[in-house]
């Protein structure tokens, strides 16, 4: 009987073993995460959970009977340490587990502080799993003063939903403005604006120069010379993919795990999928860390091990949540050289973005129509005329027709 074996019960390890049952089959299937509950969904942790309005038991993906009832070996609190040539995975406990077909959907690690900054004061908060904000949910009461440093989504929805607490927050983007590897200047500056209003201190090319406090973080130096009181620290500095088995594995490594097209590695009997998995689009390799690439990347790996051959090429898209706010993105901004606000001076308003005269995304504030119509148009290939766009009294939707 065949063998598939999954490391990393995450959104896209337990997306990829509900798939394989759902195709029919009927081989054994082990997903081995480290973690110590079950496959959980992370993007509530920054929002929903940390602003203390949604239990634990709702951020599982699924309920732990659905594994018993697909006879789906799920072993948790169990660390993959090694992958051998004899096609067996090996725990930090020394069982060997044979494979026929071994998929690594291992997401990544929050990228820490520099010891050399962080030294071993308490109060430094890293956001990736549910133990991280288990531990730091309770630093979140109204009148203390948190520094976040970090102007990705990550330490945006972390500002927002300590602002909307009541605390006191300090933003820092060190490596110049907020949003600058993820989205335009024009969504940086929408999302400036709005955390602005809500009373935090945003300040963009200024980082961390030295954390101030012997036990515990109490403020900084910044790297302009100021200094800023904290009662404690988050970073959301970006993720690191987690390759380290592959690497030992000997696979290559471009940017994360690089899979071709159907998301195989360099090992034919190898698959990944997910946060740490890097492959092609459109000409160049992109590594994706979103809900969305991991369930269908991993629902695609899974048709492809039972021998679909189906290339994975997908319209991204994403969401985050900071206020009243929510922002949807369907493709990916980055080169575009026209972009046209829709809405500008709006709460509710969207970007749509072209590159050499070809639509590529769209960033819709508060707008849902907008989202979607770019995002069918992206998906059916289709080029909207800008003008039609700019005119805020079209109607969106005549562009799909
Ligand atoms: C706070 C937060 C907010 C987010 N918000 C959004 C959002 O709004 N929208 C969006 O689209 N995306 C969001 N994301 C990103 C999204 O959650 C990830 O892209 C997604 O979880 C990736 O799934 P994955 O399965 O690839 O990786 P993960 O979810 O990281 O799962 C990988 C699992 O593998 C385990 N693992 C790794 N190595 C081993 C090993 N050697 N042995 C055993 N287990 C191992 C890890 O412990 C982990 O449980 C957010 C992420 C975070 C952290």
């Amino acid at each position: 009987m065949t063998r598939i074996v999954v490391v990393g019960a995450g959104q896209a390890g337990a997306s990829l073993v509900a798939k394989l049952r759902s195709l029919g089959f009927a081989g054994t299937i082990t997903l081995i995460g480290e973690e110590p509950v079950p496959p959980y969904q992370r993007p509530p942790l920054s929002k929903k959970y940390l602003l203390g309005e949604m239990e634990e038991e709702r951020l599982y993906l699924r309920p732990a009977q659905f594994y018993v009832d697909n006879d789906i070996a799920l072993r948790l609190e169990t660390r993959v340490t090694a992958i051998d040539a004899a096609r067996r995975i090996v725990t930090a406990g020394g069982e060997e587990i044979p494979y026929d077909q071994l998929v690594l959907a291992t997401g990544g690690r929050a990228r820490a502080l520099p010891s050399s900054v962080a030294g071993h004061r308490d109060g430094i908060h890293l956001v990736r799993t549910l133990a991280d904000v288990d531990r730091m949910a309770p630093e979140f009461t109204a009148g203390r003063r948190a520094l976040v440093l970090g102007g990705g989504y990550i330490g945006l929805e972390a500002a927002a939903v300590a602002a909307l607490r009541g605390l006191e927050v300090t933003l820092l983007s060190a490596n110049g403005r907020i949003l600058r590897r993820v989205a335009s200047e024009a969504t940086a500056d929408y999302f400036r604006t709005l955390h602005q209003r809500h009373g935090v201190n945003i300040r963009e090319g200024v980082g961390i120069a030295e954390l101030l406090g012997t036990q515990r973080v109490t403020g900084a130096i910044l790297t302009d010379g100021s200094r800023v009181e904290a009662d404690f620290l988050v970073a959301g500095i970006g993720l690191d993919a987690a390759t380290e088995l592959a690497l030992s594995a000997g696979l290559t490594l471009d940017n994360g795990i690089a899979v071709d097209d159907f998301g195989r590695t360099s090992d034919p009997a190898i698959w990944a999928a997910g946060d740490c998995a890097s492959f092609p689009l459109a000409g160049v390799r992109i590594r994706l860390e979103s809900v969305q690439n991991a369930i269908d990347q991993a629902e695609r790996v899974a048709e492809n091990m039972l021998g679909a051959a189906k290339p994975y090429v997908p319209v991204p898209w994403f969401w985050s949540d900071q206020y009243d706010v929510k922002l949807q993105i369907a493709g990916l901004s980055s080169g575009h050289d026209q972009v046209l606000v829709r809405g500008a001076g709006e709460t509710a308003q969207s970007h749509w973005y072209w590159r050499r005269g070809q639509f590529i995304a769209v960033d819709a504030m508060n707008d849902a129509r907008g989202y979607m119509v770019g995002k069918r148009l992206l998906e059916a290939g289709r080029n909207p005329d800008p003008a039609v766009i700019a005119d805020p009294s079209a109607d969106l939707k005549a562009l799909l027709r």
